[in-house]
């Protein structure tokens, strides 16, 4: 220790000296030296109390200051001494703040202190001054040493703090700083438990009491004291059994009333800080229900909401009553689909075969074992965790770390003759002089002749009229009720005859297929005071559309409910908007006042109607009708309505259904809404949601059709709806449909609309609606398109399971003569191979797919050259079931289809089974396609963007120590999205990831990248919602901005086109790709991994509310304060990923 040669110096400073001084005394220390030292130290700390100057040079490091004053309170006996050296160190310690303080600690200086308590406290009484002076160190050494509380247990030093405090609880000047250092101990859990069996909870209780305004700042300590030792399930459940609830609520009252200037709101949060914890264990939410806190919370709220400074509370308040909000039943009868669909092969294991061995009877609505206290995790496990034992987080554990796994595979499981029989696949030889004739889609099942219905107007829902469809064709009802003057009636004529038997009455729309030609709906013949409104004109502006088309192609899909009925925007038609819809500014406390009314449900009773106004588990309803209640109806294609309650006068609870072999995947919606009151505000809940989060928290509306309008020449979905946001509710979620953790909730997404006009029809959606009627009716369309250029084929790749036919495009152009060099350019051209809406809720992947069909068909310069250029093979729906079934995300095996792709079942999958067997011809006769896209949409980010293919960007994501360096990967992979984020407004290549993950390997893109040995196999993804980048920044997406992303994802594949030319000319052996490097600037490739980092699900920013949208109400701990904790308790589910 030889740093104070500078003393020896002529500028050498007083203090400085006897910093010295003190040194050498330290090192001989001789009992008669105490007066020597303790004469040392008080000089120094008088120089210290007096001059700044000095207490810089003595925390200085280069005077080793902190260590010789350490050493000497190590060394000494005498407490004058002792005294003056605490007295320094926190006149050290109170100004130089955070920095002395972390010299301090890492000197030691906190196990010293510890010790010095201990050690002083075993004679007593403990001389006051000494304890005072220990405790204010301690204080501000807890600001910096993170592990003081452990520290202090193994020290010995919690119970004598503590028993300070009990003893001193009138002595303020030494309780405090006592208080103070006790609330850093009791933020360990391990020394909350200990504590709190030492009776440090009854002692809190002492010190906190109702409104005064003395000793604000002691009582503050308590408090939050208090609400750490309560985070302990132990502890809190001791305060439960001594009745500590409802005093707190009466405490807190007391302040709320009494604290009218509100100048102490930090004491008002702390005491709801305790109450909340107190209520993470069941007893807890029992005693505060039992001591009537939701009214008290709800009430005091009320009279907060009003300020502004007050939002704290409200917002704490809040989160308690929603975590005490009694959990509720969802009330169906089961989860399980209504509709139910027979599988001849039920897969041994997975969810399918879950469901199917479900023993009949059982409850899987709600877990039984929900109410039982013994399914609790707190309790004694709390002294197991501790901070010191949390290990490492792992993050980004879905990557795929074994290189074995990202290697390229040759499966080649079926053998070549099997594979060419199976698909009739172009031998191009033969095909492309006579373009064979489009395959009708409807001829898969023309046999069906069954009566189309359109539903809609309000009067047409009435009860009276809720037949079976062959009812209303068969026996017209006489006795029906009398037309309502302002129905509406549509009035067409099919092709083919004269008659007008597309007729309307009471709003419904029956289209009878032609075997009963002039048969008509019962009610028509009292038409005479019907409004007869035409179709839209929508042809010039809809080149693909056509009602009477669409009417033709829904008479050949099958669904499994047999729907009849069609919905009106798919039959009118949707012409895109020409306005901007920007995303919607969220309401600052929009879902404060969502949760606020759902808690009035509980707190007034009496204004809760519960009127089921719609149930497909009960055909009979609804039984009666007031004309109060609007009118639901989704049984038509794509539709999932399940159920509609009333729960006010203009409120609806209203549940999805599940897919069909399936018990959850609700998210995809789509229904019809009549009987309406203009003017008035309705508020929507969907309230069996899945997803944790939503855009609908980020500036999503929904979308809205109204049949008005459209026959009032605008035929739009329109997105719609104020209000709208999206969060846990208090629909309990059983084990069964949440991956086998209990406790979880729904998610409601809930929205407010005001209806313009009277007995209007509107449809609500989740997205812009595509039927597969919708495709059928399109490829009829394009096929008509076709000139003596385009190569154009439609063939079925295969029957599905609800026996649908699944269509496969083959676009190209044909050649240019017969001689031979036309020809065998026509045979080298690449394969494209694209696909889409293999997730049925992912409608704006088949509005994508749309714009890339149309511009294939289209006559431009450009788009010939394209199909100059390659073959493309489309499917452009490859779950054609999912879809009429008004699916979210599986097919009819209740199977998520884009998980199959490395084992598909021909029988469970058959699209994916022909799909892949399709591919590996292709492999297997040399034709590997340059490209292979999957079009999906995504419903938790913006803009459209890309996952692709790449093991070196996988291996470096992971830091996984692999030699990176002799894994050969070209970098032709990212010339496609990259050429995409310079042409496509809506793409974004910032959020193009080219990661693999362990949960995506049976996906197409891995697949087909890993097996087919495609190097650019993708899935792309677009935005439910809208766009944060581009010329699109700010607004949400329409169907327009997707058809271009498809035209322009077209336009891409040119150019990569000309890239990949250029370089055949120059050397067709070599790989294209390096030129392709070209594009991609060689400089950024050392730092690849920076634009296109591992994507995480989310990402969003935080919730800018401060509400927690996502409070687990069932948290036994605060997620937030205990992250480590929480992650030792149980696996999280696996987040359902989107692709
Ligand atoms: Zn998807």
């Amino acid at each position: 220790m030889n740093k104070l040669k500078m003393a020896s110096e002529k500028s050498a400073s007083r203090v400085l000296m006897l910093l010295s001084q003190l040194e050498r005394l330290n090192e001989e220390p001789k009992v008669s030296d105490n007066d020597a030292i303790r004469q040392t130290t008080g000089k120094i700390l008088h120089l210290i109390q007096t001059q700044e100057k000095t207490r810089k040079e003595v925390a200085s490091k280069s005077s080793g200051g902190m260590e010789i004053i350490l050493s000497s309170l190590e060394n000494t006996q005498d407490l004058q001494t002792t005294l003056n050296i605490l007295a320094i160190l926190n006149e050290l310690l109170t100004v130089g703040g955070g920095c002395r303080t972390g010299v301090f600690v890492s000197k030691g200086g906190t196990a010293l202190l510890l010790q010095l308590l201990v050690g002083s406290s075993k004679d007593p009484p403990a001389n006051e001054e000494l304890m005072l002076h220990i405790h204010s160190l301690l204080v501000k050494v807890g600001l910096k040493d993170r592990k003081l509380g452990v520290k202090a247990r193994l020290n010995g030093a919690l119970n004598v703090t503590l028993n300070l405090v009990k003893y001193n609880l009138q002595n303020h000047k030494l309780l405090l700083p006592c208080l103070q250092v006790l609330r850093v101990y009791s933020s360990n859990l391990v020394n909350a438990v200990s504590l709190g069996k030492s009776g440090t909870l009854e002692i809190m209780f002492e010190i906190i009491g109702p409104f005064s305004k003395k000793s604000t700042t002691l009582l503050k300590v308590a408090l939050d004291t208090l609400a750490s030792l309560l985070k302990s399930g132990m502890n809190a459940r001791r305060a439960v059994d001594r009745g500590y609830l409802p005093t707190l609520l009466t405490i807190y009252q007391d302040w709320h009333r009494n604290d009218t200037r509100h100048r102490h709101v930090v004491i008002r949060k702390s005491i709801l800080g305790c109450i909340k914890n107190l209520t993470n264990i069941k007893l807890g939410r029992k005693a505060f229900i039992d001591a009537n806190g939701m009214r008290i919370l709800y009430n005091t709220s009320t009279e907060c909401l009003p300020v502004r400074t007050l939002d704290p509370l409200v917002n704490t308040s809040s989160l308690i009553m929603r975590k005490c909000f009694p959990k509720n039943r969802l009330p169906l009868p089961t989860i399980k689909s209504v509709f139910h669909h027979p599988l001849l092969h039920i897969p041994a294991s997975g969810p399918v075969a879950k469901l199917y061995n479900q023993p009949p009877g059982v409850d899987d609505v709600v877990d039984e074992s929900d109410e039982n206290e013994a399914t609790e995790v707190d309790t004694e496990n709390d002294t197991e965790y501790d901070e010191d034992e949390t290990g490492p987080k792992t993050q980004n554990d879905d990557i795929e770390t074994d290189i074995n796994k990202l290697r390229p595979i040759q499966m080649n499981t079926r053998p070549f003759d099997e594979l060419r029989l199976n698909h009739f696949f172009l031998s191009f030889d033969d095909d492309f002089e006579s373009p064979r004739s489009v395959i009708p889609p409807s001829s898969v099942n023309s046999e069906l002749h069954r009566p189309i219905i359109i539903p809609t107007t309000p009067s047409s829902l009435g009860p009276q009229n809720r037949r079976p469809p062959q009812e209303d064709l068969l026996t017209p009802k006489p006795d029906e009720s009398p037309l309502e003057l302002d129905s509406i009636s549509i009035s067409k004529r099919p092709e083919g005859t004269s008659d007008p038997d597309l007729v309307c009455s009471l709003g419904r729309l029956v289209l009878d297929a032609g075997v009963n030609g002039g048969s008509v709906d019962g009610p028509q013949d009292e038409g005479g005071e019907q409004a007869v409104l035409e179709v839209p004109d929508t042809a010039a502006l809809l080149p693909l559309h056509d009602p009477d088309l669409y009417l033709e192609m829904v008479k050949s899909t099958r669904s499994v409910p047999a729907y009849t009925e069609v919905g009106y925007p798919d039959y009118f038609g949707h012409v895109a908007l020409n306005l901007r819809e920007p995303i919607l500014e969220r309401v600052y406390g929009v879902q404060r006042m969502k949760i606020f009314q759902d808690i009035e449900r509980l707190i007034h009773p009496s204004d809760i109607l519960d009127k089921v106004v719609y149930d497909l588990d009960n055909q009979s309803c609804p039984v009666t009708d007031n004309g109060e209640s609007l009118k639901f109806n989704s049984k038509f294609e794509s539709g999932n309505l399940r159920k509609a309650i009333q729960v006010r006068k203009f409120e609806y609870d209203l549940i999805l259904n599940s897919d069909i072999n399936s018990n959850h995947y609700h998210q995809w919606f789509y229904f019809e809404v009549g009987n309406m009151r203009p003017g008035v505000r309705y508020r929507f809940n969907i309230i069996n949601c899945e997803k944790s989060n939503s855009q609908f928290n980020y500036g999503m509306q929904v979308l809205m059709y109204s049949v008005q309008d459209a026959i009032n020449g605008s035929p739009h979905w329109v997105r719609t709806g104020s209000d709208i946001c999206y969060y846990k509710n208090h629909f309990s979620r059983s084990s069964i449909a949440a991956g086998g953790q209990k406790g979880k909730s729904y998610f409601t997404l809930t929205f407010t609309v005001t209806f313009q006009h009277k007995d209007d029809v509107c449809y609500f959606a989740y997205h812009y609606p595509y039927t597969y009627s919708m495709l059928k009716m399109h490829l009829q369309k394009l096929s008509a398109l076709r000139t003596a250029q385009i190569y154009y084929r439609q063939d079925d790749l295969c029957v599905t399971l609800g026996g649908n036919s699944c269509p496969l495009l083959t676009i190209t152009a044909m050649p240019g003569s017969s001689s031979n060099d036309p020809i065998s350019q026509f045979r080298s051209r690449p394969v494209v191979f694209l696909s889409a809406r293999v997730h049925p809720g992912e409608t704006n992947s088949s509005w994508v797919m749309k714009g890339t069909l149309e511009y294939l068909m289209s006559c431009s310069p450009q788009a010939q050259s394209l199909r100059e250029s390659y073959i493309f093979k489309i499917i452009p729906m490859l779950n054609p079931d999912g879809v009429i079934n008004g699916n979210h995300r599986c097919s009819l095996s209740g199977e998520d289809l884009n998980r199959q792709w490395q084992n598909p079942n021909a029988e469970l999958h058959p699209t994916i089974y022909h799909a892949k067997s399709l591919l590996q011809y292709l492999r297997a006769t040399g034709r590997t396609p340059l490209v292979f896209c999957d079009y999906h949409g995504h419903s938790r980010k913006k803009n459209v963007f890309m996952y692709g293919c790449s093991i070196k960007e996988t291996v470096w994501q992971t830091n996984v120590n692999t030699s990176t360096c002799d894994l050969h990967e070209d970098l032709g992979y990212r010339t496609l999205p990259k050429l995409l984020s310079q042409m496509a407004p809506a793409f974004s290549l910032s959020s193009c990831s080219f990661v693999v993950e362990r949960s995506k390997e049976a996906t197409a893109r891995v697949v087909v990248w890993r097996e087919i040995g495609v190097q650019r196999s993708y899935t792309m993804e677009s935005t439910l919602c809208g766009c944060d980048q581009g010329k699109y920044k700010g607004l949400q997406i329409g169907t327009s901005e997707l058809e271009e992303m498809g035209a322009q994802f077209c336009l891409a594949l040119l150019r990569l086109k000309r890239f990949t030319s250029r370089l055949e000319r120059h050397n067709h052996n070599s790989h294209l790709l390096d030129m392709e490097t070209d594009l991609i600037e060689t400089r950024s490739i050392p730092n690849i991994t920076s634009p296109t980092t591992y994507v995480l699900e989310e990402d969003e920013p935080a919730f800018l509310e401060e509400v927690d949208y996502s409070a687990e109400s069932n948290d036994e701990i605060d997620p937030d304060l205990e992250p480590d904790l929480q992650d030792n308790h149980a696996p999280q589910t696996p987040i359902l990923t989107q692709t």
